[in-house]
């Protein structure tokens, strides 16, 4: 980056603090990966020379890497680009396999857009879902999974961890009923994986999706986890070509990519305790800080159950683009989902019945493994100097401080 400055304590600008989005490449996992975009190229379904032998190796070993992280074998373990591919695969192919069984999946409305818009897509070709609500708290009621199971459901498909408020699923319990019920589970677990402890075995996991880009690992690579026993998962192929990946998704594999995942996991599994620790004190440092120096802020998402590196706060009675350009030297993301030209509030957060106001207002913070004390201490600094700045000049904030119920008001219309 060419506009790199460092502060006073020695904090490179800008910090990066949106894990959630993606992550940097660990530079253990470069070294991992390095051998195979140069030397070891082959290609790891040739079955004729070392050069593929070489490749095939590195894949069953970052098969079993990523198996051990989530309590799978290596067998279960499907390469893809993605966990965007990885969800449109289990979904998409499940109902495609189940079609005769019945025609409806249940979700929620917090997934990702990977999930709800393949879930969009499958209604189009008449099937139904039922996208089922949150609490205020962002989580998802079991019992309300429970009644929307009826004899034509084939699949559930609820995300472990939601990558904007952090908040945790009670995913042993969703899993539990619907093995009960005969019902596919698929579980979006791209921010929980290498984060929390997820296994698929005392979670009643069925499909599970996972991506290397959010684990410190490359990004064009993700894998899709399909249970072969108690029940045998059957999908229907979406990318046709040479059989790969036991005819479940075809494409010469990614070998630098896969064995970037696998190292990505490995590291994951062996640090995860130590550095959940370090950051959920991180976390609960920052928030301490802006609770201690600003008044009308509150925390979305049940902070109980909740990744250790996220905090998303509103910062109420700012405008929101006016704070996020106030701190730009920070990267971290708004309640504003930049995802269509307009800034539509995040529709996580307005699921949770938050404001449009309240939600174009939230920061999502995501530290992550290569964040610092100091680099939280600048983004607390930072945050309580811009708001208090704009508060100033916010004639709401005085209102509410001059104790004016802002609910009563009636605002002369224009
Ligand atoms: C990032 C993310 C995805 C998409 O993963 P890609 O590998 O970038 O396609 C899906 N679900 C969740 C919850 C995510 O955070």
């Amino acid at each position: 980056m060419s506009t790199t400055a460092v502060t006073p304590t020695g904090v490179k600008l800008p910090i990066y603090m949106d894990n959630h989005a993606t992550t940097p490449l660990d530079p253990r996992v470069l070294e991992a990966m390095m051998p195979y975009l140069t030397t070891i190229f082959g290609n790891a379904a040739s079955r004729n020379h070392s050069f593929g032998w070489e490749a095939e190796q590195a894949v069953d070993k970052a098969r079993e890497q990523i198996a051990k992280l989530i309590g799978a074998t290596s067998k279960e373990i499907i390469f893809t680009s993605g966990a965007t591919e990885s969800n449109n695969l289990a979904i998409k192919g499940v109902a495609e396999m189940y079609r005769e069984k019945g025609n409806h999946i249940v979700t929620q409305v917090t997934e990702h857009k990977a999930v709800l818009d393949t879930c969009k897509r499958l209604e189009k070709y008449g099937f139904q879902v039922t996208y089922l609500p949150v609490k205020p708290d962002g989580l998802v009621d079991v019992e309300d999974v429970r009644n929307a199971i009826t004899d034509k459901t084939i699949l559930v498909s609820i995300m472990y961890a939601n990558n904007e408020i952090g908040t945790v699923n009670p995913i042993p319990e969703i899993g539990k009923l619907c093995h009960e019920k005969g019902v596919l589970f698929h579980c979006d677990a791209v921010q929980a994986v290498g984060k929390i402890p997820v296994n698929v075995i005392s979670d009643n996991i069925d499909l599970l999706s996972l991506s290397g880009h959010k684990i410190y690992g490359p990004k064009g690579v993700g894998a899709l986890y399909v249970r072969r026993r108690n029940p045998r998962v059957q999908l229907n192929a979406q990318i046709d070509g040479g059989g790969h990946e036991r005819g479940m998704r075809s494409g010469t594999l990614n070998v630098p990519g896969i064995v970037g995942l696998g190292a990505a996991c490995e590291i994951a599994m062996h640090e995860m305790e130590s550095e959940t620790k370090r950051l959920t004190e991180l976390r609960d440092y920052l928030r301490k800080r802006l609770e201690e120096k600003l008044d009308y802020v509150h925390v979305n998402g049940n902070m109980e159950h909740h990744l250790p590196g996220n905090l998303n706060m509103s910062f109420v009675y700012v405008e929101g683009e006016s704070l996020l350009m106030g701190i730009n030297e920070i990267a971290v993301s708004s309640g504003s989902a930049c995802t269509s030209a307009t800034l539509e509030p995040s529709y996580v957060l307005k699921a949770l019945g938050l404001g449009d106001d309240v939600a174009h207002s939230s920061i999502r913070f995501g530290l992550g493994r290569f964040n610092t004390k100091e680099e939280v201490d600048y983004v607390a600094d930072k945050l309580i100097d811009v708001v208090l700045k704009l508060r100033e000049l916010s004639p709401l904030y005085e209102m509410v401080k001059e104790g004016i119920d802002l609910t009563k008001i009636e605002w002369a219309a224009h």
